[in-house]
């Protein structure tokens, strides 16, 4: 059966236009097994999942490593190839494309890897790297041409002089310096969305900002949409508050809660948001007390493959009530945004 996702006010407006990638009841399930005897057991990595995202549009997925924030964006990548449920891009299933359409939309959705040092490889140098996705898209129409446009890109994302990085070898590099090398690829093949995976969680706290910075001025000159992925709000409030967009909120393989950034950072609505915003460490402890969020029930994040029944967060919610241990929350409108939980009108 298809869920179809609530519209909001904004959603309203953005719905004249067919969203770039869209997901429709999208599940990724992967077997696990704990030793040679064990029985065999699933875990739902995505479960059941109806996101947007629309041109130009910015998007920060959050939630605590592994919720499956990084399987959901691999899977609008079509990367890799889910148990039930579609992805559409510009409406049209990826799935059912054509191999040419296929490799269109592979052009056009790209991704900045956590690591770039399991990104690229090691043993060849930088101009290795950049020229043969320009090469083989026919971004350039020859290798001098290539040779030109990755200088370009080096400059864009402030490394200088390009030749300089051209000729070297990732391990004459800083991790910064990396980033921007994979940044830089991605963006060399003119794409219209980039998902960027913990993008910045590799990084010295004191460098991530300037990435974060780097990525929303390339998105001006570009006109790309992001999907940010990270497990820290405290970089999702800045990307958010920088550049514009929504925000969505990942628990247990279920978005939970989907809003405008400002106001889901400002006013939190699902218990799990709050508690993810009571962590960002503030300098003023009045102003942390004021929070008032209670403690959790648990620290534990529960096993994927022991969920418990009704509400994924029942276990640990300070909230929980008889209704939130039997009955699954759907994501529904609240005050303009959409969230998971039987009681998001107590917390307005
Ligand atoms: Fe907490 Fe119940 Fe809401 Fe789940 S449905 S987040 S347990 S109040």
């Amino acid at each position: 059966m298809v869920n179809s996702l609530p519209l909001l006010e904004g959603d309203k407006q953005m719905s004249e236009n067919t969203p770039m990638i869209s997901t429709q009841n999208l599940t990724m399930r992967f077997e696990v097994k704990a030793g040679l005897f064990s029985p065999r057991k699933h875990i739902t990595a995505v479960d059941n999942v109806n996101i947007a995202i629309y041109e130009g549009e910015n998007v920060a997925l959050v939630g605590e490593s592994g919720c499956g924030k990084s399987t959901l964006g691999r899977l609008t990548l079509g990367l890799l190839k889910p148990t039930e449920g579609s992805v559409f891009y510009y409406g049209k299933n990826i799935w059912q494309m054509s191999k040419e359409e296929f490799r269109d939309f592979r052009k056009s959705a790209q991704i900045i890897h956590q690591n770039p040092y399991n990104a690229i490889n090691p043993m060849r140098k930088i101009a290795d790297t950049l020229l043969p996705p320009i090469l083989k898209y026919k971004i350039a129409k020859n290798r001098d041409e290539a040779w030109e446009k990755a200088k370009e890109l080096l400059c864009m994302v402030g490394l200088s002089p390009p030749e300089d990085f051209l000729n070297r070898y990732p391990a004459r590099m800083s991790g910064g310096q990396m980033q921007r090398i994979l940044i830089a690829r991605a963006l060399s093949v003119n794409p219209k969305y980039i998902l960027a995976d913990e993008a910045v969680s590799m990084l010295d706290a004191s460098l991530r900002i300037g990435v974060v910075d780097l990525l929303l001025d390339l998105q001006k000159k570009f006109k790309v949409s992001y999907l940010f992925v990270t497990h820290d709000f405290g970089i999702a409030r800045y990307f958010v508050a920088k550049g514009g967009g929504r925000v969505m909120v990942m628990y247990l393989g279920s978005i939970v809660e989907i809003g405008p950034g400002e106001e889901v950072i400002q006013n939190p609505i699902h218990p799990y948001t709050r508690t993810l915003i009571s962590a960002i460490p503030i300098p003023d402890p009045v102003e942390t007390r004021k929070r008032g969020i209670p403690p959790l029930r648990s620290l534990d994040i529960p096993s994927l493959t022991e969920l418990p029944p009704g509400c994924k967060f029942s276990d640990r919610c300070p909230y929980a009530s008889e209704v939130c241990m039997k009955k699954h929350p759907e994501l529904k409108e609240v005050n303009g945004r959409l969230v998971a939980c039987h009681k998001a009108e107590e917390f307005l």
